[in-house]
């Protein structure tokens, strides 16, 4: 963290790589900042990741989603696909900063509620159980999302920790582990990408718009599929204002 503290203060941020599971949840920021699709695609011919990017302001701004799956035709979410992107991603755009965004399900025990934006503070998995001494630390993979207290500040957002898993639906044993985890969103990339950051050491923010709420009395899916659209355009003014904020600033400014 040193490392990226001290580059932070010496230039501002000028590269931003945003991940999204689905490119229906990208769809009206790309829309907002006029971003196009990137037809000489710095990915190998085989895979159906997708790269938007642009100009805003002084930023450049690159749109990463995993795409739909080759076979079956749907956005490929989980874990997998959305650790491929961040890795090729970081290898061929070199980014200042990682905003992994998206929808997740909100906990209102917690004070989540439908539509809310969080900023992440901490990731972790909650589907990763080894129970083995240190490898189960490893397994739950708790991470710190890059600090950003001014950006919180000004512009009031929800902070929360997240909690991620391969599933949309939540067994007991995942409840558990998201107890554990103290987590007021779950997704099912989150943890992922900040992993994959992590070992480039990329510093990353999460912002993730709560779609439906896990302890609530509506199934998941349903609740979530009758969001998306309301949720999508919530998370693209928040992620504008943040994008407004970042813009001119150094990563020690965030
Ligand atoms: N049926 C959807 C896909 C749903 S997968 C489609 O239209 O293709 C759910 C996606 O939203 C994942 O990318 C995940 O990160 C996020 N998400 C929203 N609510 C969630 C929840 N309750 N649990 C886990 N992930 C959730």
């Amino acid at each position: 963290m040193e490392d990226v503290m001290v580059k932070g203060e010496r230039r501002p941020i000028t590269t931003i790589v945003f991940v999204f599971a689905m490119q229906k949840e990208a769809q009206p920021l790309i829309n907002r900042l006029l971003l196009v699709k990137e037809v000489n695609s710095p990915f190998p011919k085989e895979v159906t990741w997708v790269l938007f990017n642009g100009k805003y302001k002084d930023l450049n701004i690159n749109i990463v989603c995993p795409g739909k799956d080759s076979t079956l035709g749907v956005e490929s979410v989980g874990t997998v696909p959305a650790s491929l992107v961040t890795f090729a991603s970081i290898l061929a755009l070199q980014p200042d900063l990682i905003i992994s965004a998206g929808t997740a399900g909100g906990f209102k025990a917690k004070g989540a509620s439908i539509g809310d934006v969080y900023i992440v503070s901490t990731v972790a998995f909650h589907d990763r159980r080894i129970p083995v001494p240190v490898l189960d630390l490893y397994g739950v993979g708790m991470r710190n999302a890059f600090p950003t207290p001014n950006l919180i500040k000004e512009l009031n957002l929800k902070v929360g920790r997240l909690s991620t898993g391969d599933s949309m639906d939540m067994s007991p044993h995942d409840k558990e582990s998201i107890i554990a985890n103290d987590a007021t969103v779950k997704d099912m990339e989150g943890a992922a990408v900040a992993y994959v950051a992590d070992i480039f050491k990329v510093p990353t923010i999460l912002l993730k718009g709560v779609t439906d709420i896990v302890d609530g009395n509506r199934p998941t899916s349903e609740e979530f599929l009758e969001n998306l659209a309301a949720v999508t355009a919530k998370l693209d003014e928040s992620v504008t204002k943040v994008i407004d904020f970042i813009s001119g600033k150094c990563l020690s400014d965030l």
